[in-house]
Parts: structure tokens; sequence; C-alpha cells
């Protein structure tokens, strides 16, 4: 059973590291609210004081925070946790960030006699809470392979994309193809509803023809189609949209650095801006529908 310093303990790393303390791993937590650690230490993970004491006798640092900003100010400069950190020891970061980011802690890691492996994942709360996260990691296949039986704990899946960096242009690449088959399923099922079809009878038409896709068979944006999908709960308890506009954004950035033409993209982004903007930024994703048909608040 390994030492495991767990930084980040909001709706994500919370589950995440109470699933290590399950397990048996000895997983020393912090995070900047109190009520967060409280509930993990609840859960048989160790509250600590600050990040130094979670990073402190620890082989493995887990961090599950919001942006690049906060990975990059825990981590990087004079007194930065790397300093801290102990010699050897793999930071997993499962925060969804810029790869850029994740490719600049990863050398200063490597400076500081540690590793890094990026380690973002899909599969939210649920997944989190389950144990069945998709894990895409970027880094070298040795420290993949000591994170793994860790990764095996909180996820399901764990994809291997490439070097540093890896797991997050994956992440970044999924994460644009879902929101554009969200707003693209949206639009067909709003406009057959226009026309006067059942929009379960057009889901099961379109599931089975050639316009198939993952929205249609778990995530159904029409209300009442599908009963487990957060459209069937007023767009709540699934992935914000606020959240999907974050990877949208990253995805933009991405693609301006490296002169990739990301034409779908960018709408997305734009129509998404749009839906967050109009009051919509903490409904699931799905509710993209309720802004073509008018209805968003
Ligand atoms: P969250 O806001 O619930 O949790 C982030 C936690 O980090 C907060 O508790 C905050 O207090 C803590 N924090 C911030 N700076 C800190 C610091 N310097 N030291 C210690 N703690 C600090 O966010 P979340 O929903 O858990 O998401 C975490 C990451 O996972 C994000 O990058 C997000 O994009 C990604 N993600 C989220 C989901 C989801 O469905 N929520 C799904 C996939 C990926």
């Amino acid at each position: 059973m390994a030492t495991i310093g767990f930084i980040g303990l909001g709706n994500m790393g919370g589950p995440m590291a109470i699933n290590l303390a399950k397990a048996g791993h000895t997983v020393q937590a912090f995070d900047l609210s109190e009520a967060a650690i409280k509930r993990v230490a609840e859960a048989g993970a160790t509250a600590a004081a600050s990040a130094a004491e979670a990073v402190k006798g620890a082989e493995f640092v887990v961090s599950m925070l919001p942006a690049g900003k906060h990975v990059r100010g825990l981590f990087l400069g004079d007194d930065g946790l790397l300093g801290q950190m102990e010699q050897g020891a793999l930071l997993i970061d499962s925060s969804t960030i810029d790869a850029d980011s994740a490719r600049a802690v990863a050398e200063a890691a490597q400076a500081a006699g540690c590793a890094m492996i990026d380690a973002p994942v899909s599969g939210g709360v649920a997944g989190a809470e389950g144990g069945t996260l998709t894990f895409m990691v970027g880094g070298n296949s040795a420290d993949v392979d000591r994170a793994r039986p860790l990764l095996e704990v909180m996820g399901a899946k764990i994809f291997h994309a490439g070097d540093a960096g890896a797991g997050q242009v994956a992440k970044m690449c999924n994460n644009m193809l879902l929101a554009i088959s969200m707003i693209g399923t949206s639009e067909a099922l709003n406009l057959g509803v226009s026309e006067g079809l059942d929009p379960s009878v057009l889901s099961d038409i379109m599931q089975s023809a050639s316009g198939g896709n993952w929205v249609l068979n778990v995530y159904n944006p029409y209300p009442g189609v599908m009963e487990k999908a957060p459209a069937s709960r007023g767009y709540t308890g699934g992935f914000g949209t606020a959240l999907m506009l974050k990877d949208l954004g990253l995805a933009a950035d991405a693609a301006v650095k490296c002169g990739s033409s990301t034409p779908l993209g960018g709408l997305a982004r734009q129509l998404y801006a749009m839906h967050a903007a109009g009051g919509s930024a903490d409904k699931d994703f799905s509710s993209i529908l309720q802004m073509l048909q008018g209805k968003a608040q």
C-alpha cells in the first residue's frame, strides 16, 4: 500500500481520494476548503494542514485542481510544491488543463528529482464516485506503469496517449467532439419535433441510422426520452455548461497555437459561451437544446 498526497478535494477529487483510502492506501488529503478536507477525512483519509504536509513522505501525489493556473501556481516557482516533494515521488495531475502547462510541470518535476504524468479524466462525478473514470494519460511508459495500480482504483479504463501533455490533448479533442455532437444532435431533434415527430421515435431512428452517436446512445438532450439522462431531471447533476466551455477554450487556444482549423469547435465554443452568459452556466451541457428551442433563461 502506498502513501499518497492528494490535493484538490472538490466534486471530483473528493470521491477519488476516498476511493484510494478505501482501497487501503494512506491518503494525506489537502484542500483550501476545510469542509472538503473534513468530508474526505471522515471517509478514511488523513487531514493535512497544508499542501506541504500532504506531500511529506508520499511516494505519489495526486492533484485535482480547477485549471492550469492553479496547477502551475501550486507546483512551480521557487517555493512551489515540487521542491517539497520526496525525491523520486510521482505526481499524477488529473486536472483538466492546457497541454503546455502539463509539459512545463512535467519538465520542472524532472528537474526537481521527481516525475509527473498528466492524467485527466472523463466520466464526471458519478465516475469519480464509482471508481469508473476513464484516464487519458501522457508521460513516459515507466511512470504510467507505476501509476497504474492507483489509476485502476479510481478508474475503469486507462489510455496511454503519448508523452507529457498527450493526455490533456486527448481529453481536449474528445470534449470538443462531444460538444459538437451534442449541438448537432440537439439541432436534429429540435427540427424533427418542430416538424411534428415524437423525440423518442426520432431518437430511436437516428440511433440505428447513420446519425447514431454517443449522445443519442446514453445522453439524450430531450427531456423524457432517456430516464437517466440529465435532461430528464431538469438538466441537473451532469457535466456543467461552464466546464464544457472551459474545455472548448482549451481546444480553441491550442488550435490557435498549432495552426489547426477547428471551425465547428470554434462555433461550439461561441454557442456555449452564449448559453452560459444567458444564465445556464450551471446547467448540464445538454441544456444547449433549450437555447435552440428559445427556452433557455
Ligand atoms: P471543484 O471546483 O469541485 O474542485 C476543485 C478543488 O480544488 C476545490 O475544492 C478547491 O478548493 C481546490 N483547490 C483549488 N486550488 C487549490 C490549492 N492551491 N490547493 C488546494 N486545493 C485547491 O472542481 P471539480 O469539478 O472537482 O473539477 C476538478 C478538475 O476536474 C477540473 O480541472 C475539471 O475541469 C475536471 N473535470 C471535472 C469534471 C466534472 O464533471 N466535475 C469531469 C471531468 C473533469
